[in-house]
């Protein structure tokens, strides 16, 4: 008997389930660009947020516990960025209190900068010599689970008489010239308030600069109006370093909020944190780098998150961040590459972390070999004063070994390690930074610089399948 297939069924298009559309269907456009319609309308209680996303049974009990110690803030536009069918949403994961902060919520520490040791006057944090953190608010649009200052967040406004003491205290303190305005968020506060706070700031003769964090155009870009923008454009010189931390938070109303903020002649300069789960890989953070150039924002630091209480499920291994910007570094325009720090605990300041470039440093023959983005290394002599001889000859070591310069150049592998290394038979790297690959190119191709010139070097140093360091070595011995 002849057998017939069943007629296939058309099948709907699933719409995905995010964005205003799925979860603020019936908000007009008036109440949705309004920024204090936005605050007002926080989610900021669990039954809320169980209107739009389930909550697994059995961690309702856990979660609440948790925003006992630490309250949740979520606006409507930020809760648009979440994807609905994706339990573990980078987005949702940085402001939804979930079960793994319950099991850490008593590892960490409530003040892991020292911040508080190191204040003169409350608000103020003095630790470097010439600036001075000041945090006037103790509000966000979004309250971040990983927040360092979580110990200060309740709804409550810092008082107008503490804020005064701050200003009295950079004003009498002649070597303070550069001031961080911060919190809590300091744009969550109206525009007069603000620009009272700016205005006692901009009175002061040593104070040069004044920088503002905040997360608003992150989480409230409707907050970037052009009344705030005109404000803001008076008190120049005036810096905004923002937070984003993935690369859908890059979203058309970030943009525009970023572009008013720009117009306004404020330089921007973002500040992401390393968090687990969230922007811990490099296509991630590439995408976050490069998405927010566009944006005409400089990323500029790329924090290792720090020792908070109740955070601990977010830290990554230093090991992490400096992958990262292995991954970032020469891969994409130096523009784009934060410099990876770590907040040293009990005040220690920023302490920048970078991958190592500079291999060897020979103080005696003065010359030191550096390693460049795909892994090839290269001898440097420093001035001798002095001609050198043609045993002395700067330039790369392991001629042979370079790959040709191609459009896999420029991407990498979800270990940050090159493709068109281990494509074009350099040596790749395994996941300790050591040379991989054995197999052998020596095509002519491979001898060409990123210039198209002949790179200067000699193929008698070609120690393929060789650590870095024996690479080095056996480079001295010839
Ligand atoms: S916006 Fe900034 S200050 Fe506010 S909770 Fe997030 S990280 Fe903390």
């Amino acid at each position: 008997m002849e057998r017939t297939l069943a007629p296939v069924q058309a099948t709907a298009p699933v719409a995905p389930r995010t964005g205003r559309a799925h979860f603020y269907p019936d908000v007009a456009d008036a109440q949705w660009n309004d920024w204090k319609w936005q605050f007002r309308h926080r989610i900021t209680k669990l039954e809320e947020l169980e209107k739009f996303l389930p909550i697994p049974a059995g961690e309702r009990a856990l979660r609440a516990d948790v925003l006992r110690d630490f309250r949740m803030g979520i606006t409507p536009y930020y809760l648009s960025l979440v994807d609905a069918d994706d339990p573990a949403d980078p987005i949702l994961r940085q402001v939804a209190p979930i079960a793994e902060e319950y099991l850490f919520r008593d590892v960490g520490e409530e003040d892991p900068l020292g911040e508080e040791r190191y204040s003169p006057v409350p608000g103020i944090t003095h630790r470097y010599p010439d600036r001075v953190l000041m945090v006037i608010s103790n509000s966000c649009a979004i309250y971040c689970r990983y927040c360092t200052r979580k110990r200060i967040m309740y709804e409550d406004a810092v008082p107008d008489v503490e804020i005064d003491r701050m200003v009295d205290y950079i004003a009498k303190t002649p070597r303070v010239r550069d001031v961080i305005v911060s919190g809590g968020d300091p744009l969550t506060y109206g525009t007069k308030k603000l620009e009272s706070i700016l205005s006692k700031l901009r009175a002061i003769p040593h104070l040069e600069i004044i920088r503002i964090g905040s997360r608003v155009p992150v989480s409230l870009p409707q907050r970037i109006d052009d009344e705030l923008c005109a404000m803001l454009a008076q008190y120049h010189p005036l810096w905004i370093n923002v937070h984003f931390n993935h690369p859908r938070e890059l979203t058309p109303d970030a943009a525009a909020a970023c572009d008013k903020l720009s117009r306004a002649g404020i330089p921007l300069n973002n500040q992401s944190v390393l968090l687990k789960g969230v922007n811990d890989d490099v296509p991630t953070m590439r995408a976050l780098c490069t998405g927010l150039m566009k944006m005409r924002v400089r990323p500029y630091y790329l924090y290792q998150c720090d020792q908070i209480r109740g955070a601990e499920h977010f830290r990554t291994p230093v090991a992490k961040g400096i992958e990262v910007i292995e991954g970032l570094r020469g891969h994409i325009s130096g523009l784009a590459v934060p410099t990876f720090v770590i907040d040293a605990p009990g005040g220690g300041g920023k302490v920048p972390v970078m991958p190592q470039y500079l291999l060897q440093h020979d103080t005696k023959n003065q010359r030191v070999v550096l390693r460049n983005f795909q892994d090839r290394l290269f001898v440097y002599h420093e001035p001798t004063g002095r001609a050198r001889s043609v045993g002395e000859r700067s330039g790369e070591l392991d001629v042979d070994a370079t790959p040709p310069i191609t459009a896999e150049t420029t991407a990498t592998n979800g270990n940050g390690a090159s493709k068109a290394a281990s494509h074009a038979g350099a040596p790749a790297k395994n996941g300790n930074g050591k040379s991989a690959s054995t197999r052998s190119n020596g095509s002519a191709a491979a001898r060409v610089g990123a210039d198209g010139k002949p790179v200067v070097g000699k193929s008698r140093w070609v120690h393929r399948g060789h650590s870095r360091e024996e690479r080095v070595r056996k480079a001295n011995e010839t």
